[in-house]
């Protein structure tokens, strides 16, 4: 027999469960306010077959407020894609402000750089091609940049955040910012198991698990914030 079509069933369900709703929040409040480059690198990632990992406008339109309060001269990201979080940093962060941006894939990143070009904030971004934990273990390596970073985001492998999170603890100053994206994934979070598309129920597992580590994790204050597909804000504390 054919199963009920619920939002489980939707592709990258939005985690609020109503798709009107998250029309509305965009409609109304993101997209008038998106800059003109954020706006043309997400419009030159639509045709991109993988084109749902990019971040949500309205957890970028959180994170930028969040970049302006902070005013981070040092910031990591985990996770490229296109580039529309990389930018909306980029573009949030002091002329002197400086990224290190991880990614294996070039191929994606190449799409959104035209558009970081144009916005003349190329001169803060170092991309680097590689998986990000290697990367992270060099830095570490070097007492100097222990507690140098001011901000870092996190989206991409799931099954890795906990480990992102042990070393960005320490790469981070405190006071700094560590912001993680997908954290409520999709909704899923709090879907049974058997309610979950099969090829998903890895990450959303991961998810679980990462939720509960990070909340009972006394070293950072936070927030899981219902925005895009869940942001954790997490302020280090100790
Ligand atoms: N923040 C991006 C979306 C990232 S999608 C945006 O705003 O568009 C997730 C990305 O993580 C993909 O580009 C994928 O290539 C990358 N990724 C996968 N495994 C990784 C790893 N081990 N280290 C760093 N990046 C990884």
């Amino acid at each position: 027999m054919e199963k009920e079509t619920k939002p489980a069933a939707i592709h990258n369900p939005p985690i609020l469960m109503s798709e009107g709703l998250v029309k509305y929040i965009l409609e109304s409040g993101v997209y008038p306010r998106e800059s003109e480059p954020l706006r043309e690198l997400r419009n030159a990632t639509e045709n991109h077959p993988l084109n749902f990992l990019a971040s949500s406008p309205d957890a970028g339109q959180l994170m930028a407020l969040l970049l302006k309060l902070l005013n981070p001269k040092k910031t990591i990201e985990v996770g490229v894609f296109t580039g529309y979080s990389l930018l909306l940093t980029a573009l949030n962060i002091p002329d002197d402000g400086k990224i290190i941006a991880l990614d294996p894939d070039r191929n994606s990143y190449e799409i959104g750089l035209p558009f970081i070009k144009k916005a003349g904030v190329e001169h803060k971004i170092q991309f680097l091609q590689s998986p990000a934990l290697p990367v992270l273990d060099k830095l570490l390596k070097d007492p100097a940049n222990d507690g140098s970073f001011d901000f870092a985001f996190v989206d991409a492998d799931k099954n890795n955040y906990w480990n992102y999170h042990e070393r960005l603890m320490k790469l981070v100053r405190i006071g700094g910012i560590i912001a993680y994206d997908d954290t409520l994934w999709g909704g899923m979070v709090a879907m049974a198991e058997e309610e979950v598309p099969e090829d998903k129920r890895e990450w959303r597992k991961q998810a679980i698990a990462f939720n509960k580590a990070i909340a009972a994790d006394s070293r950072v204050e936070l927030t899981l914030a219902s925005v895009g597909d869940g942001l954790t804000i997490c302020r280090r504390l100790l």
